[in-house]
């Protein structure tokens, strides 16, 4: 699957908020969004109001950047959410919720969502005992996430989880730390989504 490989900095400068894309570093004074606090490009400085349509565009810009995915795979996401009983903008957002790379990450083994998806893609990550190591694979509630046996990044996670042991885990998991696991225990809702997003903008604007 295709992914963003240019600078992340300039996306959350773009969004004008931080979107969290490079671990540790977004909580220090080097965040390049707490020094240029301004879009990215010659003439950003210079732009004008922000139309109905822009307002829309940007929060579903947005959104696929906090979770990493294309413009492409985000459609799908949408297709699904409209098929699924409920809410449509909850629907959206409890799947990319559930994507394994976001386990990870809200688990605390990683230290940034792309580290997260670099440790799947490299096979480190088992559900239910199985290897996956597709970054986009659903859990579901039971799933069981755990570090591959005697695999030598053990001491990277480790390490992560270390870092990350004040960070509040979302209560659809059950995190044990130690062990390098994790249990889905619920389908995310709503409120388990820790970021500003106003869904209800995307679903106006992606179902014209
Ligand atoms: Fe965004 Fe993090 Fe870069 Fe700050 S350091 S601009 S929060 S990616």
């Amino acid at each position: 699957m295709a992914r963003y490989i240019d600078n992340k900095c300039k996306l959350c400068r773009r969004e004008g908020m931080k979107l969290f894309l490079k671990g540790q570093r977004c909580f220090t004074d080097k965040c390049a969004l707490s020094r240029r606090d301004y879009p990215p490009g010659v003439h950003a400085q210079r732009r004008s109001k922000v139309t109905d349509y822009g307002l829309h565009l940007r929060e579903k810009q947005k959104l696929k950047r906090i979770y990493g995915v294309l413009e492409k795979q985000f459609r799908l996401y949408f297709k699904e959410a409209e098929r699924l009983k409920g809410n449509t903008g909850e629907n959206l957002l409890s799947l990319l919720e559930r994507r394994l790379d976001n386990v990870v990450l809200a688990s605390g083994f990683s230290l940034s969502r792309n580290h997260a998806r670099q440790l799947i893609n490299h096979g480190h990550f088992c559900v239910n005992g199985r290897r996956v190591d597709i970054a986009s694979y659903r859990v579901r509630p039971g799933d069981k996430v755990t570090i591959k046996q005697a695999d030598k990044t053990k001491k990277q996670v480790a390490d992560a989880v270390e870092v990350n042991k004040s960070q509040v885990v979302p209560d659809w998991l059950s995190v044990a730390g130690d062990a390098i696991q994790a249990e889905v225990v619920a389908l995310p809702r709503r409120e388990h989504v820790p970021h500003p997003i106003q869904e209800q903008l995307i679903i106006e604007l992606c179902s014209k």
